[in-house]
């Protein structure tokens, strides 16, 4: 069967190639993926930054952003039948507390696998397996947009996150800032006007961009940090950090009103930042301000995902789907791995 891989660890190895059908064990399904997305984790494994490939194998099936249909399964203990729709989860546990708990997110030992990205095979495959208990089904209605079910499960657990943290006092947020505009920072941005905060999302691209257009479209308001300075935008209860650059997430902590809390999603390269820490610290301290970071989702951050996904079909018809910007064959995957500055998600179709 047809199957992109790499070589983790070598830099530009990715290529289409025949590889050995898999053969699912007793508690796994047999895939058929229809799409799979990629993300700046699949170009990142391609540049030969991370990645681990299956125990045994020099190689690795990429993607890890899939929507599939079941060809077979063991029924009896899931409720799936062959030809559901299902988006599988990315994360399989290990041994450790968290993780025995359905919180693989949250695993404390690190020894869990991740499809597509550590020791197990990614979907962009002609078939694939999965546990089947890490399968989430999809209705009719939401099989065009469920491609994006996996970066929208990174906005869940955020903003579900932000509001667990935040009980510990009286708190009604009203205004949003979200750094990034990438498939994740629009997700989010689209997530949170549907909770009903005020918006800003910030960019670079032009108010023109379809980022930008975007961004409007969901009643929020797209800032084009080249052209305005955020220092003009007043201040936040909730800010969101998705563009991994340590300036700009350095000036989002700063935009917290007191109270405010600031959620880390980025991967943020060392740098040595020359800034005024102490008063940074202490506007923490003097603000009851919080700053946390969030990783991966476990499956209940994909099922909220796909009851948002209703709400955002319904209060904005059409956005998400203008999210899909390329759609490739498999014989295109290359283009996938050098997106244009308007690509905002690209997708490969098996059929
Ligand atoms: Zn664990």
């Amino acid at each position: 069967m047809k199957s992109i891989i790499v070589t983790p660890g070598k830099k530009g190895s990715v290529r289409l190639e025949d590889i050995a059908e898999p053969v699912p064990s007793a508690n796994e399904a047999l895939l058929k993926p229809v799409r799979v997305g990629f993300d700046r984790t699949d170009l990142d494994i391609n540049d030969g930054m991370y990645g681990t490939p299956p125990p045994g194998s020099e190689s690795l099936v990429v993607a890890h952003e899939c929507l599939a249909t079941i060809a077979s399964v063991d029924g009896g203990s899931t409720g799936l039948s062959v030809g559901d729709y299902v988006v599988p989860t990315v994360r399989r546990p290990d041994g450790c507390l968290n993780c025995r708990s359905g919180e693989s997110d949250m695993c404390t030992e690190g020894n869990y696998e991740e499809h597509g990205i550590k020791e197990l095979n990614g979907f962009a495959s002609e078939l694939a397996v999965s546990d089947a208990s890490f399968l989430v089904k999809i209705p009719d209605d939401l099989i065009d947009v469920a491609v994006l079910l996996e970066p929208m499960s990174i906005a869940e657990k955020g903003v579900t996150q932000i509001y667990r943290i935040q009980q510990r006092m009286v708190w009604q947020p009203k205004r949003a800032l979200v750094l990034g505009a990438g498939p994740l920072g629009l997700l989010t941005t689209f997530l949170l006007r549907i909770k009903g905060f005020e918006v800003y999302t910030v960019a670079t691209r032009s108010k023109d961009s379809l980022k930008a257009r975007l961004v409007a479209e969901s009643g929020a308001t797209y800032v084009n940090a080249d052209e305005q300075h955020l220092d003009n935008l007043g201040t936040f209860d909730v800010v969101m950090e998705d563009t991994g650059v340590v300036g700009v997430a350095l000036e989002g902590l700063k935009l917290l009103k007191p109270n405010g809390i600031i959620c880390m999603l980025g991967i943020y390269g060392s740098k040595q930042a020359s800034v005024d820490v102490g008063s940074v610290f202490t506007g923490m301290v003097l603000g009851n301000k919080t700053l946390f970071g969030s990783v991966n989702a476990n499956k209940s951050y994909f099922e909220s995902g796909l009851k948002d996904f209703s709400a955002l079909q319904e209060r904005y018809p059409g956005l998400l789907p203008k999210m899909i910007t390329t759609r490739l064959g498999l014989s295109g995957y290359q283009q996938a791995y050098q997106p244009s500055k308007e690509d905002v998600k690209t997708v490969i179709e098996f059929r």
